[in-house]
């Protein structure tokens, strides 16, 4: 197989079983290679592409441990600041805050629903960046809650796992109409 054409990736949906398995750890002589380099590009194109602010390898069918986080001003959240984009390598969230919040959740493998998810406010992490460099911080708010969301994406979960019920769930035409408009 010729290295110059990586493979071209796309995103995958909901009921590909890459997105309920558990990713594999990540070495961080891999981060050097052209291999790791192509594929965080072709994350980014088509996370930002989608207009969403996060996402992990399984979601475009490669099951390993590799996320990104970018938060910008999106179509449905006008309200966002830019922020990264963080490549997360290997991403644990180590203790999560007591202090919950409830907020929207989409997500770029099922992009047609919106639902309310309840989240620790604040989350002790660590996880290897781009460099191979061992982090650990603390996250807040929208941020911490991405990180939480993309990191569950590499342990076989997502968001409606985590939704208390389904009651808020609703078909992302719906939420345009009746969460966004109100609050734009
Ligand atoms: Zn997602």
């Amino acid at each position: 197989m010729s290295s110059s054409t990586p493979p071209a990736h796309a995103l995958v949906r909901l009921g590909n079983p890459v997105l309920r398995k558990q990713a594999k750890r990540v070495s961080r002589a891999y981060l050097k290679t052209k291999e790791f380099k192509d594929l965080i590009r072709q994350m980014l194109k088509i996370m930002r592409k989608a207009d969403g602010v996060g996402i992990a390898a399984p979601q475009i069918g490669v099951p390993l441990q590799i996320a990104i986080l970018e938060m910008r001003p999106t179509e449905l959240r006008p309200e966002f600041t830019q922020r990264g984009p963080l490549i997360i390598v290997n991403p644990r969230v180590l203790s999560y805050g007591k202090v919950l919040m409830k907020d929207w959740e989409g997500c770029l493998s099922f992009i047609q629903l919106r639902g309310q998810v309840e989240r620790s406010q604040s989350v002790n992490v660590e996880y290897m960046n781009e460099e191979g460099e061992l982090i650990e911080e603390t996250l807040n708010g929208l941020w911490g809650r991405i990180f939480q969301h993309e990191t569950d994406h590499l342990n076989g979960m997502v968001y409606v796992d985590r939704m208390e019920g389904m009651k808020s769930l609703m078909l992302l035409e719906e939420y345009k109409e009746r969460v966004v408009r109100k609050n734009g």
